[in-house]
């Protein structure tokens, strides 16, 4: 690891800190933020070089209302605190949203069946504001759509966010108003006195009088490590996705839920905050936890899916295709596992919603170290920290004059935000970082123009230096 990503991941004067997080997530990010913001000494220890590394590197970027969640269950209050902390926070932290609305569209008369039931469930939920569309209204809101619809269910609050900068900004606020984070820090043992817990990891011991485990696909493995015993198994999910290139996007405005099923909230149709049109995910159970790959004819079969949907996407050029893994358990509920006496939280199994649901489990976390009487002292002016803008329907820096140079022109991005990214209090520590931080090497050329001058300007920044096939990180 270069010395400059070294030196500002070191841990500094934290002596024995309050709660050590496991994980970078969008989990463990908005954990660290929460507990930061009530005063806590907080450590975030992340063994990748950068943030999302894991399953919060490849989702849907859908900010869900849980009309469709298992009414009662705090998978469903959670992601509803989480999506109203969402909104509350979103302008001051510099966070952009779609409002699209979602519609369950019912393509035949099975699926048409089920729309009642869904509505209820949504209403259920506490979702009121559901609406019942015939095929007629469905098609003139969304004119694009093939015409054998039968029709829908619209969620009008179910929004489309920045699947990246959202927990980017929370670990920058939490950064700003005292946490520290350390990168390259796998935990590979620990113990605990009594008092506190003595964690042995890749960059020298830590010391923290609580645990909150987010490892996310790596979940149950930190609990039996570290509790010798795991309360659920990670049983992975893989979801992939292909993502149209920029016009396609003018094709669609409401996202496009299908009717769905036990296992899986099924096949979306959405547009993106960076301008393109999202085909996926699929659900495909595996084993291993650490590669999701993409497979040529599973995703041929998404493009026809979404020809199906939207006939005028037939030939349209395709920019990318990725697959993320779901840290889905034996079962559909979170797997949160509180013991007091051994001042342990695991914040697990956060399956398919946790992008949604981050800001609820945080706050869930916070109110279980209450209750096990944990004293927080919330700061009385938290430093507030907006990231840059990567949405498209947002002012985005190459419009602005003085940027330097236009590095990647399939996503505009200029040399001013690559270099202000590697100023910024979390630089990226990979390249898979940068391009999450920038839109950089995601366009169309996937870095094919670009690439070398990418490397020029990264030159001994990251972890690994750029090298051919980099723009799959
Ligand atoms: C295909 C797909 C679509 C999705 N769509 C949506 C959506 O539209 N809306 C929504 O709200 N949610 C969605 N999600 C869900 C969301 O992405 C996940 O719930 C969320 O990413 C889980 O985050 P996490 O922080 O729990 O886990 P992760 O992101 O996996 O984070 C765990 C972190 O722990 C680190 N780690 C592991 N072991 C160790 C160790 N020993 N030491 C230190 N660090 C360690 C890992 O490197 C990783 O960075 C989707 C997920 C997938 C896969």
């Amino acid at each position: 690891m270069p010395e400059a990503i070294a030196d500002s991941n070191r841990i500094s004067g934290i002596g024995t800190a309050d709660v050590a997080v496991i994980g970078a997530g969008v989990v463990g990010c908005a954990v660290t933020r929460r507990l930061a913001l009530l005063g806590a000494r907080v450590v975030l220890l992340e063994k990748a070089p950068d943030i999302l590394a894991g399953a919060s590197k490849g989702n849907s970027a859908l900010l869900h209302t849980g009309f469709d969640a298992p009414p009662g269950s705090l998978e469903c209050a959670l992601m509803q605190r989480g999506h109203a902390e969402f909104l509350d926070i979103r302008e001051r932290l510099g966070l952009p949203l779609l409002e699209t609305g979602a519609m369950v569209v019912a393509w035949n008369e099975a699926e048409e069946d089920e729309l009642d039931a869904i509505e209820a469930q949504a209403r259920r939920n506490g979702v009121g504001d559901v609406v019942r569309l015939g095929r007629r209204e469905v098609l003139a809101r969304e004119p694009a759509l093939a015409p054998h619809l039968r029709g829908a269910v619209l969620v009008p609050r179910e929004h489309v966010i920045d699947p990246w900068s959202t927990p980017l900004a929370y670990l920058t606020q939490a950064l700003a108003n005292g946490a520290q984070a350390l990168f390259g820090a796998e935990v590979c043992g620990g113990s605990f006195d009594g008092e506190a817990w003595t964690l042995q990891t890749a960059r020298g011991a830590v010391r923290a009088a609580r645990i909150v485990n987010c490892a996310g696909l790596q979940g149950d493995r930190i609990e039996r490590l570290l509790l010798g015993d795991a309360s659920f198994e990670i049983r992975p999910r893989k979801g992939q996705f292909v993502v149209f290139d920029k016009p396609a996007a003018g094709l669609l405005t409401t996202i496009l839920l299908p009717v769905p099923t036990e296992r899986t909230k099924g096949i979306v149709l959405t547009r993106t905050i960076y301008g393109n049109l999202l085909v996926g995910p699929t659900a495909e159970e595996q084993d291993e936890r650490d590669r999701a790959t993409i497979e040529a004819e599973t995703l041929a079969a998404l493009i026809a899916k979404a020809v199906e949907f939207v006939p005028a996407l037939d030939g349209m050029p395709v920019n990318a295709a990725y697959a993320g893994l779901r840290p889905a358990t034996e079962r559909k509920e979170y797997r949160i596992r509180h013991e007091k006496d051994r001042h342990w939280i695991t914040v697990g199994g956060i399956r398919s919603t946790g992008l949604t649901a981050a800001l609820g489990l945080a706050a869930h976390v916070a109110e279980l170290l209450a209750g096990e009487g944990w004293q927080a002292s919330p700061l009385e002016d938290p430093v507030w920290t907006p990231v840059p803008n990567l949405a498209e329907h947002r002012p985005r820096d190459w419009q602005a004059p003085n940027h330097g140079e236009i590095v990647c022109h399939c996503e505009m991005v200029t040399r001013r935000e690559i270099e202000a990214t590697f100023a910024s209090p979390l630089p990226p520590g990979d390249f898979g970082g940068l391009r999450r931080r920038t839109r950089a090497a995601m366009g169309r050329c996937q870095g094919f123009y670009c690439g070398a001058r990418l490397a020029e300007l990264t030159a001994g920044r990251l972890a690994e230096p750029l090298a051919a096939g980099d723009a799959d990180a």
